[in-house]
């Protein structure tokens, strides 16, 4: 098209024939593919987009010394940043969560971007890998140019182990390589306190680039494990706390049973649990009653059933992973 429009004025529009040296002269050239790049988008990257969650720290059960590290890191920073200036105190660029799969690594970076009012963009590490030469680099170029507009604004990297493994160790690792040093690049070029916050989770930390783990980058690294009997029953009291339950629901009991169980388990526990319920009133397909509605109760039995669905397949999941 670039090389038509350019012969455009030569042709006579209003004459029957074009003549033979016009056609002959019609080529497409290299600037034309050059101008024609500069108008493309390449697809595969996709547009960053900038949210604002609404995860609170009260939805989050247990995990309290993550959240308090995660306060002070992000929250204090953004809050109180004259008292850090004033202080000379340099709050960490990066910060990286790492544990099991289901923990909670990605609601915890939610609920300190909501109560710090900051935005938040989500990026997935395999999102950067593109075969393209240039584009991963740009993708990386982009998440932090969008951030540091949307700023205050907290970046998330979820599964960083896979743009990050040790230099010189992937087969393909020249892409790899080159979207490490991106990254270090920009996260050298954050200024300290330019709002602008770094979170990435892996549940490879052994794998990530030592560069990447270096003062002045991903300086912090909190272990969000599985949770613990009393911290199970927090989580179990968090999904259970806006559902009618029946008074036999014992979160004590349901603590014990879920050993090995991670918060991502106990939710679709909790979650089969009250479909359980919603089956016994909606089973026959008629529209129940609104007292029957006001009466169905999420009870014991509910619970039960859904442990035997769920209970073992997620404490085996979670012995894989520690082998
Ligand atoms: P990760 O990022 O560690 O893989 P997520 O933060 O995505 O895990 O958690 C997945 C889901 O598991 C959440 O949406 C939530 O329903 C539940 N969950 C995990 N941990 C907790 C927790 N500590 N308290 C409440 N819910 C949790």
């Amino acid at each position: 098209m670039a090389a038509l429009r350019r012969v455009l004025p030569d042709i006579d529009l209003e004459s029957e024939e074009i003549s033979a040296d016009v056609l002959n002269s019609i080529l497409v050239t290299k600037d034309d593919f050059k101008n024609a790049l500069k108008d493309m988008q390449p697809s595969t990257m996709r547009e960053v987009l900038i949210e604002k969650p609404d995860v609170k720290w009260d939805d989050i059960g247990a995990l309290e010394e993550a959240k308090q590290e995660l306060k002070e890191a992000v929250e204090w920073p953004l809050k109180f940043g004259k008292v850090f200036d004033h202080m000379s105190a340099k709050p960490p660029k990066g910060i990286l969560l790492y544990g099991p799969p289901g923990t909670g690594k990605t609601m915890l970076a939610k609920a300190v971007a909501t109560e710090s009012e900051a935005n938040f963009i989500s990026v997935k590490g395999p999102e950067f890998l593109n075969k393209w030469v240039g584009e991963s680099e740009k993708a990386v170029r982009e998440t932090f140019r969008k951030a540091r507009q949307a700023s205050p604004c907290v970046i998330f990297m979820d599964e960083i182990d896979s743009i990050a493994p040790e230099r010189g160790t992937g087969s393909d690792s020249n892409v790899t390589e080159r979207v490490i040093s991106q990254m270090l690049t920009e996260m050298d070029g954050l200024e300290g306190l330019s709002d602008v916050v770094v979170i990435a989770a892996t549940n490879r930390p052994d794998i990530m680039d030592p560069a990447l783990l270096r003062p002045g980058r991903f300086d912090k690294s909190i272990f969000i494990g599985p949770p613990d009997k009393k911290s199970r029953k927090a989580i179990f009291g968090i999904h259970t706390s806006k559902r009618p339950m029946a008074d036999d629901v014992d979160l004590e009991e349901l603590a014990l049973r879920t050993e090995g169980c991670t918060g991502a388990d106990i939710a679709a526990i909790c979650n089969e649990a009250v479909m359980n319920a919603v089956r016994r009133l909606v089973s026959s397909g008629e529209m129940p009653t609104d007292e029957q509605i006001a009466q169905c109760k999420v009870s014991m039995a509910d619970f039960e059933k859904s442990l035997d669905k769920f209970g073992p397949k997620a404490a085996e999941k979670l012995r894989d992973y520690k082998s």
